[in-house]
């Protein structure tokens, strides 16, 4: 596992719960998604209906999850949570449907992977609150509608582009999650490290947020990583400098980036001259599923400018030869 990944690890899972904020107003960041979610939750509570089914798109890490629960407790229902490859038959969302209380959330993570039946299932629940069951089989067979409880279905999701049409288009609200400045990764920082009872300094969260990749789950996991060193190699306060010192020690750049990125960014410059190179290429060097590559290590290596996409592959940029200080060939 690498210590920059955005994908949660099983030790992520056991301190993520109690690091995750509860209320809206203690989640940091994401302005336009928050803002426009407070409305409809204000707006379904008057109202007494179910909030409209919400899409949470974005990278892993940026709180998709965090915020689902955020929106079960502003509404104060209660939020079951399954997803996609969890769902196998559409007998089991059935079951998972018919088992709503009124107005519950049930969130659904890495909702681009149910499978075809199970989604079909999903288009009365969320358009009728209703669930059509087809009794017998061949020409007897007939369609028998039952009727759901309302609830509101939050999905989540690392590519949007991956779900089909008719269930992006039953959701009333769809919201982006976007990287977090540094200003917001480090309150983000502040915060938990209070949580933690781990002293830190203003500036040491700030060489943290740097190195983060916009990703709170990346900062949190780096917190708990220069705790170690600055319990047992210094005075147990974090500060720029013991920050800096640890960071090194585990080999995260100034920009966030790992052995791991600088060998797939150095591949592309030393054994393709900077590109274009295709996915699985990529992906091999670094043993990487091509998938996980696109959806969790490409992105922030586009956002920061270092890769861009083209009709023939991948290229590394001018201001990727620079951080590693090399030329740029012309
Ligand atoms: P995702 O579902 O998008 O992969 P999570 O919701 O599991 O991400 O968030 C990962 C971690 O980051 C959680 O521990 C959560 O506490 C923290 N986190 C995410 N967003 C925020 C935020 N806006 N403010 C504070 N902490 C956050």
């Amino acid at each position: 596992q690498r210590i920059i990944s955005a994908k949660m690890s099983m030790e992520d899972e056991q301190v993520e719960v109690s690091l995750r904020p509860r209320y809206l107003k203690e989640y940091i960041g994401q302005s336009v998604a928050k803002e426009n979610l407070q409305v409809y939750i204000e707006a379904a509570k008057m109202r007494k209906e179910a909030l409209d089914h919400v899409l949470l798109y974005g990278p892993p890490g940026l709180g998709k999850t965090t915020l689902s629960h955020i929106i079960a407790n502003e509404l104060g229902v209660n939020v079951r949570t399954t997803s996609g490859p969890a769902i196998e038959r559409a007998g089991d969302l059935a079951a998972i449907l018919t088992n709503l209380q009124p107005y519950d959330l049930l969130f659904i993570d890495e909702i681009h992977r149910l499978n075809r039946s199970v989604e079909e299932v999903l288009y009365p629940a969320m358009e009728d609150y209703a669930l059509d069951i087809v009794i017998g089989k061949g020409p007897s067979a007939r369609s028998v509608r039952l009727d759901l409880q309302p609830f509101t279905l939050v999905g989540a999701t690392t590519r949007a582009g991956s779900l089909s049409a008719p269930l992006r288009d039953r959701f009333g609200v769809v919201s982006r999650l976007e990287y977090y400045q540094e200003e917001e990764l480090t309150q983000i920082l502040m915060r938990t490290a209070d949580l933690l009872q781990v002293g830190i300094q203003e500036d040491g969260a700030r060489e943290l947020a740097t190195r983060s990749r916009g990703t709170p789950r990346v900062a949190n996991r780096l917190l708990k990583r220069v705790r170690d060193f600055v319990q047992v190699e210094g005075d147990g306060w974090i500060t720029a400098e013991s920050a800096r010192h640890a960071l090194d020690r585990i080999q995260v750049d100034r920009l966030g980036l790992d052995q791991v990125d600088h060998r797939l960014l150095m591949t592309i410059i030393d054994s393709f001259s900077g590109g274009p190179v295709g996915l699985e290429t990529i992906a091999a060097t670094i043993g990487e599923e091509g998938h996980t590559v696109e959806d969790v290590y490409e992105p922030y290596l586009m956002q920061i400018g270092f890769l861009k996409r083209t009709p023939r592959g991948r290229m590394v940029t001018a201001k990727c030869y620079q951080h590693f200080g090399l030329t740029y060939p012309s």
